[in-house]
């Protein structure tokens, strides 16, 4: 299972990461220099995820195949830990006192599908890598055992989800967080919610 997740994230990141860099906007964006840099620190951070998946592995209760409704229940907790978790711990790394760790990630004005998971350690371990583990934990515990191949299109869809968004395609369809990376006081979560509570919703990005 761990070996299968953690190919599953590499091909999902790297396949689409790289078919979006090949098509990107070449208006903007960075340069080579920069761009084999930030593979080497995205790979960096990635060859933490087996160890991490081991030690999540163990909280996740692992079942039989689930029904459909008890996968879209797994679902919807999965996303709402994952907005929590994420806001957050996005949110704290936005403070005065945090921000030289998360300002590596902010480098990119304009960021790239690739440069998604660039960012210093501490940050990919608390903010990507926590909340994303923590899902399949509580709502494995809240809902039922769940079926391992739901976690596989968790992961799935966590990785296409953080490289679209960060792709500088022009006509990117997912625009909220990348608009965060123009304007760093919106948009700190996945889903909108928080956002919305806390009156931090940059719906700017839907204006172009
Ligand atoms: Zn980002
Ligand atoms: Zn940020």
């Amino acid at each position: 299972m761990i070996a299968i997740i953690f190919l599953l994230h590499m091909l999902t990141y790297w396949g689409i990461g790289i078919l979006l860099y090949i098509f990107r906007d070449k208006s903007a964006g960075p340069s080579l220099r920069s761009v084999s840099h930030v593979i080497k620190t995205v790979l960096l951070n990635q060859s933490t995820i087996p160890i991490m998946t081991y030690f999540a592995s163990n909280y996740i209760l692992l079942g039989e195949t689930n029904s459909m409704r008890e996968s879209i229940n797994h679902l919807v907790i999965m996303l709402l830990v994952e907005e929590f978790g994420f806001y957050y711990t996005h949110r704290l790394f936005h403070t005065y006192f945090f921000y030289k760790y998360h300002k590596i990630h902010h480098e990119f004005y304009n960021p790239i599908g690739i440069a998604a998971l660039y960012c210093h350690l501490s940050e990919f371990l608390l903010t990507n890598l926590l909340p994303l583990g923590m899902a399949p934990i509580v709502s494995s515990h809240l809902i039922s055992p769940i079926d391992v191949n739901l976690l596989y299109f968790w992961i799935f869809c966590a990785t296409l989800n953080t490289v679209l968004e960060h792709s500088n395609l022009a006509k990117n369809p997912i625009r909220r967080h990348y608009y965060h990376h123009v304007n760093g006081k919106k948009n700190y979560g996945v889903l909108g919610i928080l956002d919305w509570m806390h009156g931090t919703l940059g719906l700017e990005a839907f204006a172009e």
